[in-house]
């Protein structure tokens, strides 16, 4: 299928730039782009004059398992800190998934995301109960609805040594699979290889041993690929290396050979001087998740600090770009501490070009070549837009809802606000899925 959009205003987001242009979408790219193209005879034309078309938004870290919790029953007791938290919530939810569940999951987070206009998500997945093939579950439900995937299973101590092999064993799995879609001697059956990457999942520094982070680290080296783990989310995290290891959190990664370019490390919030030096030595990325980090309560992270190797995500709590930017910009006005509107434009654009990077492609700008990953924007400022001024319509007036189309590697998932998927038969039956799941829940009490 080939598309001809004509006269649409074309945004970048880093360095802000915004030109109208006409694009030509054929074979998954941006076959060309000039202020003006003729259509060829095969093209459907789109006329999207007087709409923004920008590089589609890309979630540096999420939990897609987590989607099923929405009014989830509360647990057996308030929690009292951060540990407590993972324990009587996110640990017990995760243990309660089955197949059906993490489908549903995966099927119902990944629409949300589609219809917020993130066209790639940086997932950490698990289901303790149900490890072993649980990456191709989500993969399939992500493939269902159309959307670009990194993913991988978290790694932990908190199961004992079975459920941790079991853990790497299914990273490796999904690693292997990944390499083998995207060679170019796979057979042509290979499920849309070319929409999934992996990377190496861990939970945390302080539910992780030495001998199960450097499995980890031989498992990056093997495929190399990047870890992917919350890091000094709590300061528990911190206390933890501290005691058990004498070591920094980020030290303690880099000393065990699990610190590359491509780490993702997640939340970052107490991170010292010396870590934060030392994540930066080695090229890797810090994730800053504002709604869920205000939710938790764990502190505001010196997001000044990480700055340029800052990314964004909403660590489960849908995947709103848009939403999470703007809590982002006003989370850090309210702490004194944050970035001004650019900066989160800018970060929002590291997430682009993070995914580039592991694609192999150009996900953050529409030139020629660049795959057609990208959203089709009816938004009508009342004021001027332009490169100046783009981030504060972002922060004060461009949300989400203005999304009308979403294309991913130049087809559309969701076209004029219709979604290309069977949206009420699925969140009917991730509804049905979640009341299993919430009764098992209520048996774990
Ligand atoms: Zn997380």
């Amino acid at each position: 299928m080939a598309y001809l959009l004509k006269s649409a205003r074309v945004i970048t987001l880093d360095p802000p730039n915004i030109e109208t242009a006409d694009l030509r979408i054929e074979g998954g790219q941006i076959a060309s782009r000039a202020e003006s193209l003729d259509p060829l005879p095969e093209d459907e034309i789109i006329n999207a004059a007087g709409k923004l078309v920008m590089p589609g938004m890309v979630c540096a870290h999420t939990h897609l398992y987590s989607a099923l919790a929405r009014g989830m029953p509360a647990p057996p007791r308030t929690p009292a800190n951060f540990k407590e938290i993972l324990e009587l919530i996110w640990w017990r939810l995760d243990r309660a998934l089955d197949a059906e569940a993490i489908y549903y999951s995966a099927l119902a987070g990944a629409m949300d995301a589609a219809r917020a206009g993130t066209t790639c998500l940086i997932d950490h997945h698990a289901s303790p109960s149900h490890i072993k093939g649980s990456l191709q579950i989500v993969r399939e439900a992500i493939q269902e609805v159309g959307l670009r995937a990194v993913l991988c299973y978290e790694v932990t101590d908190r199961g004992g040594p079975r459920e941790r092999d079991q853990g790497i064993a299914e990273n490796e799995a999904f690693l292997s699979w990944t390499r083998n879609a995207v060679s170019p001697n796979s057979p042509s059956t290979a499920p849309s290889p070319s929409l999934f990457r992996a990377m190496v999942g861990a939970h945390a520094s302080f539910t992780l041993s030495d001998e199960s982070l450097r499995m980890c680290a031989e498992l990056m080296r093997e495929f190399d690929a990047g870890l992917h783990i919350h890091a000094a989310e709590d300061f528990c995290d911190v206390e933890d290396a501290r005691e058990r290891f004498g070591a920094g959190v980020v030290a303690r990664l880099a000393n065990l050979g699990a610190l590359i370019s491509k780490t993702i490390l997640a939340h970052a919030v107490h991170l010292d001087d010396s870590d934060i030096e030392v994540a930066r030595n080695h090229g890797a990325w810090f994730a800053h998740n504002p709604r869920s980090n205000m939710n938790n309560q764990v502190g505001y992270a010196p997001v000044s600090k990480f700055m340029p190797r800052l990314l964004m995500g909403t660590d489960g709590i849908g995947a709103d770009m848009f939403e999470e930017a703007r809590f982002a910009f006003f989370n850090g006005r309210d702490s004194r501490a944050g970035l001004d509107a650019g900066d989160w434009l800018r970060v929002l654009a590291n997430n682009q070009k993070f995914a580039s990077t592991l694609y192999g492609t150009d996900l953050n700008s529409l030139p020629p070549g660049s795959a057609a990953d990208l959203l089709i924007v009816d938004y009508q400022p009342p004021t001027d837009l332009n490169e100046g001024n783009l981030a504060w319509h972002l922060m004060f007036g461009l949300t989400s809802a203005c999304v009308e189309s979403v294309m991913v590697a130049g087809r559309f998932v969701i076209r004029n606000r219709e979604a290309s998927f069977d949206s009420e038969t699925y969140y009917q039956n991730a509804r049905r899925t979640s009341e299993k799941l919430w009764a098992r829940l209520r048996e774990t009490r």
